[in-house]
Formats: structure tokens, sequence, C-alpha cells
């Protein structure tokens, strides 16, 4: 959608906007930063989902540290570089003639003849009765946040990937008891490593070819129904179940998805001339922080090597 706007011969331009200020988009500032392009980020927080992951064993040489210690150190290194940081959400990005407009949640608006957009993902809910209710009052979508709440408590964590898992491992410090729902019949998705954990666990069970219907309580969670009827009696549901892409900003601007999720090509680039993607938010397989940050930089990198060739 090209749409023709005023403002934009009189406001500023920046080389880059990014949106975002998770792994992919602190890496693309480091990046963006070091090749001096003229570079703004638009991001209502620095750290993203990352910062709530309980431990991270996998990026490297940090062989074990929480998602929260890692991405401070990220967000240092932003910091170092004096990439500028306007905090907040993103309402709308639109195409101008020669730009993009980034309109704000407060409605300022900013221009860039480039973006990478790296808005990650949203935890996916589960659409059952009682979660919303019960939303902050037992079910939560955040072990390493609302973990030592349930100290000496039983709980439920629903999902079987490395995030239930490790969700799992992170409340067993805390809990009585850790139930894992899962509605497979063996964790084929999940690290080996985190499985081997799990089974270790004498506080874990795991609950297989299961799933949620309802979750009940009066003034907070008290169980949950099963599809077999069955209602185990617990005091807290983690619910990790994956997440969905956070593309409703950009709906107008005609990105080609793959189940929702920026289809990109090596450069990282979109079908929209100008427009990249990077991190969680784009179909690519492999999501993690080191993948994240590597798309970040791929982004900047080309954004720069175009750049060049303009002037
Ligand atoms: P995943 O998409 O990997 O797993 C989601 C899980 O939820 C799957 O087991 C899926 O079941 C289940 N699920 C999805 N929808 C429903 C539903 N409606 N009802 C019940 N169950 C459902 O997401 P994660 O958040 O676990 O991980 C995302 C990415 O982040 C992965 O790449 C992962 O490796 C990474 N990560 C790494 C961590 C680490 O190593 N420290 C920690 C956390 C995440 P099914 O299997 O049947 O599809």
């Amino acid at each position: 959608m090209t749409q023709k706007n005023s403002s934009e011969k009189t406001k500023k331009v920046h080389d880059l906007i990014i949106v975002g200020g998770g792994p992919a988009g602190m890496s693309a500032a480091i990046y963006a930063a070091r090749y001096m392009l003229d570079t703004l980020m638009v991001t209502w927080n620095t750290g993203g989902l990352a910062a709530t992951a309980h431990k991270i064993c996998n990026y490297p040489s940090y062989v074990d540290c929480s998602g929260f210690e890692l991405m401070q150190k990220f967000t240092e290194h932003v910091a170092s570089l004096k990439v500028p940081i306007a905090y907040e959400g993103v309402k709308t990005i639109t195409k101008q003639k020669k730009s993009f407009s980034v309109i704000t949640e407060s409605g300022k608006e900013y221009f860039a003849r480039r973006i990478i957009y790296a808005a990650g993902t949203n935890h996916r809910h589960l659409n059952i009765p009682g979660e919303d209710k019960y939303s902050g009052r037992g079910v939560s979508y955040c072990a390493t946040c609302d973990g030592p709440l349930f100290r000496a408590k039983t709980v439920a964590v629903i999902g079987g990937g490395d995030a239930a898992l490790t969700s799992a491992l992170l409340l067993s410090e805390h809990a009585k008891k850790v139930y894992i729902i899962y509605r497979k019949s063996k964790f084929f998705r999940a690290e080996p490593t985190w499985v081997k954990l799990v089974e270790k666990n004498p506080k874990i069970k795991v609950i297989f070819n299961q799933e949620l219907t309802e979750i009940v309580g009066d003034k907070f969670v008290t169980g949950v129904k099963l599809k077999d009827n069955a209602e185990p009696a617990l005091e807290g549901v983690f619910i990790e179940i994956g997440s969905v892409p956070n593309t409703e900003t950009i709906k107008g601007l005609g990105i080609k998805t793959e189940n929702d999720y920026i289809k990109v090509d090596k450069n990282q680039e979109t079908n929209i001339r100008g427009f990249y993607a990077a991190g969680d938010i784009t179909a690519n397989d492999l999501k993690q922080i080191i993948t994240a940050s590597a798309e970040g930089a791929v982004a900047a990198y080309n954004i720069y090597n175009e750049n060049t060739k303009e002037k």
C-alpha cells in the first residue's frame, strides 16, 4: 500500500528503523550502529520474550545463564553504541513514496528508508473456559516471572516444547508438585537434554495424551478439567504452548507470510523492497536467540550494502 504523505517531505527520514527490541532487533542495532547507519529503534522494551527464559544453555560463551541476564548484556551493548530508542509500541507501518512511515501508539510518526521488523511473537492462548478469568489468579504465561509465587503448591505446565519443559524444571524448584500435561504420546519436539532432566526430576509428573477443557476455581485457580473427565486439583496453570507472530501492525503492507510468519529471502528482505524482517517473526525454522541475532545482523549488513550503493 503506497500512500502520499506531505509530512514525509518535511520530516527527518532515517536510514533505518528497527521495530522490536529482542535479540534480533538488538543485534541489528549493534551492526547498524557500527555501519554508521542513521538508526532509530522503536520498541516498548528491550529483551523481548527471551528475557523471560528461565535458563539459556545454548548461546555460545554463556554456559548457563538466565534469559534476563543475557538480554541485559545485549541491552548494555546497544546502549554503549548510543543507538536512539523510542520506548513505545508501534501502531501501524505504511509505505510512503520513498520511505516507510512508522506511527507509534502515542501518535508519533517516524520515517525511514528501510525497516527491520523484529517484533517477535506473543504467547499462544488455549482459548478454553477459565483461561482469561483466572489469568493473573493462578493462570500464567511466564514461569520465570510467577514461579516463586507457587512455593509448595501444585501446578501444571501445558505443552511439550522447550518452553514447557524448562518452565516445569524451574517450577520444580519452588512447587511441591509439577504436572506437565501434553497432548502427544511422547516428547518429540523438546531438546533431549531437557527431556532427560524432566524424566529424572522426582517432583515432575508427565501426563501424555491429555488436553485441558477448562480451568476452574473460586477466587483463584483450584483445578483443571481434562479431556478424559479427570479433574486434578492444583493451584497454578502455566500455559507454554508456543507463540503467535506480532504481525498486526503490518497487515496493510501486503507482506507475504507462511502460517502468519513473515517470508524473507537470504538477505532477510521481504517481498516489499526495503522492508526486512528478523527473529522469531520470520518463517525460518530454528527459533533461537542465536538465529534471531544472526538474522538481525544479516539484515543490517544488507541494508548497509544497499545504502552504500545509493551514495
Ligand atoms: P513450540 O512451538 O516449540 O512448542 C509448543 C508446544 O505447545 C508443542 O508441544 C505443541 O504441541 C503445544 N501446543 C500448541 N498448541 C497447543 C494447544 N492449543 N493445546 C495444547 N498444546 C498445544 O514452542 P515453545 O514456546 O516451547 O518454543 C518456541 C521456540 O523457542 C523453540 O524453537 C524452542 O526451541 C525455543 N525455546 C528454547 C528454550 C531453551 O532451550 N532454553 C526455552 C524456550 C523456548 P505439539 O507438539 O503437539 O505440536
